[in-house]
């Protein structure tokens, strides 16, 4: 009977992140299980260059220094020297992940259940085969629950002709004016003429591919772009409430990623998180970080009552980008900012329903 030192359940950034960080320099036989087929995954993880994240800037994708958060009458660009936003594609993170000492068995299989037998785990498959482990990481999450509002999108990578976009700068929120819905594009200009151009929703519900595309069109023909080749296309769906599974009390179970609370709920950004989540728990004899300040938990919390309750267009988040500078914004994003930089987040937000929302019982 083979005992592996570790099994990671589920191949994406963050079991991918373990392979890397928590057991790439070692000898060890490590097992991963994967459900789907993550050679056919691709998208792009966006974030702001921390210092946390500077070991992988040989993976970097793009910086872009400069970025728009804007509707159709008001535009607030954000610049900073030092703290760039960056992209990774999913594929780079994984070949980097991949890339090891350590030996990693990859196993295309459902994990049925797991639990604890003598010393080390038991774990079996949806094929009711059976593999032994001393540690479990564990990313599954839930992604949708009742009730509770989604971040969710649908993007096309396209190519146009001539010199359309302006490379140096990207659009983070591009507000467009619907009813009763918060929709903003998100454009990633890679050159003049290729860009990531993607519609996103809050809301409860997801739509169909078509109601996206929909969207994409009318802004590339505001944009005066009627032509474009679609070179691929992304999709996902992040939850905005509190994902996290409660920790283990074995301590040999560690819940990682959007699963372990890496994603901040309140804008959907998990990637740059879960990666300061597994190089935390390496130098962490608990099995459980706190990834996000309590804090900074409190007001994302605040601010997603306050979305689920009120129509929002996207002019609290203007305001609230136009009462920051660049390296304000992207601290605040980051989960660094200073206590001054909170204040004039709170000073910019619309008093009373968030004053309301401060005093609400939680659903
Ligand atoms: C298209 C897309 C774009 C995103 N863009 C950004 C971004 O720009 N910036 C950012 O910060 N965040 C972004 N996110 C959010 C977040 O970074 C991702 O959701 C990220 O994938 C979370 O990583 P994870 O490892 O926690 O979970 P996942 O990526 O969901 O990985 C879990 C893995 O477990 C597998 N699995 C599930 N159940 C089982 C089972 N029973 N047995 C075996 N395997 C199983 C799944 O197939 C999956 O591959 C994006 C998300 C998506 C979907």
């Amino acid at each position: 009977m083979k005992i592996y030192k570790a099994a990671i359940i589920g191949l994406g950034p963050s079991g991918l992140a373990v392979n890397k960080i928590l057991y790439g320099d070692s000898d060890y036989e490590i097992i991963a299980f994967e459900n789907e087929d993550v050679n056919k995954r691709d998208n792009y993880f966006g974030f702001w260059l921390t210092d946390w994240m500077k070991p992988f800037e040989p993976i970097i994708e793009k910086k872009w220094y400069k970025w728009n958060i804007e509707d159709n009458n008001i535009n607030v660009t954000h610049t900073s020297s030092d703290k760039p936003y960056c992209v990774i594609s999913f594929r780079k993170w994984k070949n980097h992940c991949l890339e090891t000492k350590n030996k990693l068995k990859i196993k295309n299989k459902k994990v049925i259940e797991y639990f604890s037998f003598q010393n080390y785990f038991k774990i079996i498959t949806a094929d009711k085969s059976e593999y032994y482990a001393e540690k479990i990481y564990d990313s599954r999450s839930i992604k949708e629950k009742k009730g509770e509002l989604l971040q969710h999108f649908f993007g096309v990578n396209i190519t146009v002709e001539g010199h359309i976009f302006d490379k140096n700068k990207l659009t983070l929120m591009h507000f467009t004016q619907e009813k009763n819905l918060l929709h903003f594009m998100y454009i990633l200009p890679f050159s003049h003429n290729k860009a990531l151009v993607e519609s996103t929703v809050f809301s409860k519900e997801v739509f169909t591919n078509s109601w996206y595309r929909e969207k994409i069109n009318d802004y590339l023909s505001l944009k005066n772009i009627s032509e474009f080749k679609e070179d691929s296309t992304e999709k996902g769906v992040i939850p905005m409430f509190v994902a996290e599974e409660k920790n283990s009390s074995n301590p040999n179970i560690y819940n990682i990623g959007i699963r372990g609370g890496a994603c901040k709920p309140s804008t959907g950004y998990a990637f740059s998180f879960l990666i300061k989540q597994i190089q935390l728990l390496k130098n962490s004899k608990k099995n459980y970080v706190n990834v996000h300040k309590f804090l900074e938990k409190k007001m994302d919390k605040i601010f997603i009552k306050f979305l689920k309750n009120n129509n929002e267009n996207g002019r609290s988040f203007i305001k609230l980008a136009s009462s920051l500078n660049g390296n304000e914004f992207q601290s605040f994003m980051m989960g660094e900012s200073n206590l001054l930089t909170k204040l004039k987040i709170v000073k910019s937000m619309p008093k009373l329903p968030f004053i309301k929302e401060l005093f609400k019982k939680d659903d």
